[in-house]
């Protein structure tokens, strides 16, 4: 999530746990097995019943965020195992603790080997971060003026290494709300409803991928998968094209996107993936468009 401060980044990410699934049994063991490996359960937690939310500050170093130290100890993208796992002001982070990101969130387990042990913790969660546009924090903004010069605009977003970006599949600005509209008397939706969606949609995904192990949702769909179960239509395959060519996006980004749109259907229920999934998938890539801090 990219925009301005204030614009409702960190509450919409601590606000995900309650529109995801609840966990299964065997997720809240795996889950509290960690917790308890690291000291971390309670003593009055027996069982832990909902998805970790975990938040390190940016300051965080390499071995806490992805586990070691003398007596191998799990670490926060473990204990987010299940989970979210929340980077607030991404750029702020280390770039070494960035790129030790990175393979576990390929993986979703971690090996750590030292001299004298040699480890794995899975770390299965969903990686969620957030950061202001520029320096300044008001670059596209609809009513401040934004100071920064459009070099400092694209180096601040150049901390984050273009690797790392290309495995967010959803890169969206978020827009601060008007005043009037904050004020408007229509309530949103629910996030008791959107879990029912999102429920629903992820048993369409348990279901479709129920013949291959380990694969229970679209974002663990390898490239075999994708060619059997995410081919959009002609019509969408042709707009696809045309957006890859217009927005310069990589083959990585293609990826994304049809695996973003196939999950876009499945909350409609939709069984083939159309023009408007597709769509709605490319608007979510808005940093790999090579445009950003160019004022297009
Ligand atoms: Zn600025």
């Amino acid at each position: 999530m990219i925009g301005a401060p204030g614009s409702g980044k960190s509450m919409m990410a601590k606000r995900l746990p309650s529109i995801l699934p609840p966990l299964t049994l065997a997720e809240s063991l795996e889950t509290t097995k960690i917790h308890s490996v690291a000291g971390k359960l309670g003593s009055r937690t027996a069982l832990i019943a909902r998805r970790p939310f975990r938040s390190p500050h940016h300051s965080i170093s390499s071995v806490a965020l992805i586990g070691g130290g003398q007596n191998p100890q799990p670490g926060e993208i473990s204990l987010a195992h299940n989970g979210v796992l929340f980077a607030d002001e991404l750029p702020e982070f280390s770039r070494s603790v960035l790129e030790v990101l990175r393979q576990p969130l390929e993986d979703r387990k971690i090996t750590i080997s030292r001299a004298r042990y040699s480890v794995e913790f899975p770390c299965s969660f969903m990686f969620v971060a957030s950061m202001n546009p520029c320096p300044c924090g008001y670059y596209n903004h609809p009513t401040r003026q934004c100071v920064c010069s459009p070099g400092q605009v694209a180096r601040y977003l150049n901390r984050i290494s273009g690797p790392l970006l290309d495995r967010i599949d959803i890169q969206v600005e978020i827009v601060p709300v008007a005043f009037e509209q904050m004020s408007d008397s229509r309530r949103g939706e629910r996030s008791a409803d959107i879990r029912q969606r999102v429920i629903r949609a992820r048993q369409i995904q348990e279901e479709r991928y129920r013949e291959y192990p380990g694969i229970h949702c679209n974002a663990q769909m390898t490239s075999a998968l994708l060619a059997e179960y995410a081919q959009p239509d002609a019509k969408s395959l042709s707009l696809l094209k045309q957006a890859m060519e217009r927005l310069n996006l990589s083959a990585r980004a293609y990826d994304r996107i049809l695996k973003v749109a196939r999950t876009i259907a499945d909350l409609e229920g939709a069984p083939v993936i159309g023009v408007p999934h597709i769509a709605e998938a490319i608007s979510y890539r808005s940093l790999d468009r090579g445009t950003w801090g160019t004022g297009l």
